[in-house]
């Protein structure tokens, strides 16, 4: 029997100031107000455990101008998982809000497309629009990470750890990857930016930051799949996640613990078809 783990999301920040035209490309309703969530993910067995995306720090937060509750390893730590001690580390890809603080896993490897490693070095960076969502920080600490030997590079699907695989799947940046982990309640997909919302791939909307539309809507597709219950596959950004599973923590500073792996709490909402 393949090794279940347990699913947390952890959000670490918020941005409320945002409207559907953020979210949603060729939206009717655009001036709406739609806020987004930034989580990172752990994965745990009774043998390991397993971080998915490390955030940005309070350093990239400043820099940027983006609110932040708390530098995601201190939040890691509030939620009672040591950055310290973490052995394996996922990056869906290497956008600002997903590969921040990367020198604050000292015990980790680190797993990534190869095309995501090559898109953040390559000529496509010469283009601001394209490097806007990349920090050259990031890109540099990973670099360097490559030469400690702390990189496990794939390309396309394979395995992380028993249980857990990642998935290629591009459109919203070259190297993008979703992480397909089994639990007691059957596979469960972090989707992480393959789609934000869960409007995204259930009714095949694009997001406004997209580098192939053909493979983000093919990525949607493929999402729709993955999972025996759509509520299973969970988006990178969608408040709507902490509506539908249990907190398992909290804190005043916002940080909040969800359970994914748990029974929802209410079924998910239908969306307007595309
Ligand atoms: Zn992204
Ligand atoms: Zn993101």
């Amino acid at each position: 029997m393949s090794e279940v783990y347990e699913v947390h999301a952890l959000k670490y920040a918020e941005r409320n100031a945002r409207t559907r035209a953020d979210s949603f490309l060729f939206d009717d309703d655009h001036a709406a107000p739609h806020a987004m969530d930034y989580f990172l993910w752990v994965l745990r067995s009774d043998r390991r455990t397993i971080v998915v995306d490390t955030g940005y720090d309070t350093d990239e937060a400043r820099r940027r101008n983006r609110p932040i509750l708390m530098d995601p390893p201190s939040a890691l730590r509030l939620a009672g998982f040591d950055p310290d001690r973490i052995e394996t580390v996922i990056l869906t890809h290497l956008h600002y809000d997903h590969a921040g603080a990367l020198d604050r896993f000292p015990a980790a490897t680190f797993h990534l497309q190869s095309a995501e490693m090559a898109y953040a070095t390559g000529p496509c960076m010469c283009h601001g629009t394209l490097r806007m969502p990349f920090t050259a920080d990031h890109v540099c600490q990973m670099v360097r990470h490559v030469y400690s030997g702390r990189v496990v590079f794939h390309e396309g699907d394979a395995a992380v750890a028993p249980g857990v695989e990642v998935l290629a799947v591009g459109g919203h940046s070259r190297g993008l990857q979703a992480v397909r982990v089994m639990t007691a309640r059957g596979p469960l997909v972090l989707a992480s930016d393959t789609s934000h919302y869960y409007e995204n791939f259930l009714t095949g909307k694009l997001f406004p930051i997209v580098v192939d539309v053909e493979a983000m809507l093919s990525g949607f597709e493929r999402l729709r799949g993955f999972a025996d219950r759509r509520e299973l596959v969970i988006p990178g950004h969608d408040p709507l996640v902490r509506a539908l599973f249990p907190l398992v923590r909290d804190d005043p500073s916002g940080v909040a613990l969800h359970r994914l792996d748990a029974e929802p709490l209410r079924p998910l909402p239908s969306f307007a078809a595309e």
